[in-house]
């Protein structure tokens, strides 16, 4: 067993030294196949655990708005995106590696129908996956280092169980800044008003300020400067400026 550890140890210390682990980007790491394979057990998960909500209006409100989002971009090859709403009450949405997302229906209560601030929230999580977030966290991690190439059945239950568990997984500060800016470009090119997620963001700080803390914020961190950022983004891109 402590053989294995300290091989384990040196193949991570001999890919460091090549470069392979730390040479190039993290997320270059990770492959597509790999990425959906995490994805597709992290959201079986998921649902074992949490209710698919069962009202067809609400998962057809979320696929129509996911889909006319996804017509503004050009989706990542390899990636079939599925939007789902889950019968929770809790405010939060998040997006799993491989493209599932999932938007609670507290969430969808809280926007009290203004659709463009679900589809703001919506365009975030798909920006995640665009931007390859998860596989630059995975990429980062020595953990998918060991398994460059393919990840073994045990790592990718792992990682699933880890993308799996809300409690655990915050995004930073980088990551957030990243998904708000697609959310803001996938919006602005659509039929949506990209204003929307920003209108958002304050009636989550405005909840916050009332002592109730909504779980999307525990998973991406709301900062005033993230705020500012995004506003001043929005207005660039409005003002023609880049
Ligand atoms: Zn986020």
């Amino acid at each position: 067993m402590r053989r294995q550890v300290a091989n384990r140890l040196l193949l991570v210390l001999a890919l460091a030294a090549s470069g392979m682990l730390w040479g190039c980007a993290p997320e270059s790491l990770v492959s597509t196949s790999d990425e959906v394979a995490v994805g597709r057990q992290a959201a079986a998960e998921v649902e074992a655990t949490y209710p698919v909500s069962r009202d067809p209006a609400a998962n057809q409100l979320v696929n129509d708005i996911g889909r006319h989002l996804l017509s503004q971009t050009q989706p990542r090859q390899g990636i079939e995106y599925t939007f789902k709403v889950l019968d929770v009450n809790d405010v939060n949405a998040f997006a799993l590696p491989g493209g599932w997302i999932y938007i609670n229906r507290g969430l969808i209560d809280q926007t009290r129908g203004n659709r463009d601030q679900l589809a703001g929230v919506i365009a975030h999580e798909i920006g995640h996956v665009q931007a390859k977030h998860h596989a630059e966290m995975m990429g980062r991690s020595a953990l998918y280092g060991i398994a460059i190439g393919a990840l073994t059945k045990g790592n990718v239950t792992q990682w699933a169980n880890l993308f799996a568990n809300l409690n655990l997984l915050s995004w930073s500060r980088k990551h957030e800044y990243e998904a708000d800016t697609l959310a803001i470009d996938y919006t602005f090119a659509s039929r949506y008003n990209a204003q929307g997620i920003i209108d958002f963001f304050r009636v989550l700080q405005a909840e916050q300020g009332r002592g109730r803390t909504p779980a999307f914020l525990r998973t991406h961190p709301l900062t005033e400067d993230r705020i500012e950022r995004a506003q001043a983004y929005l207005n660039r891109k409005k003002s023609g400026v880049r």
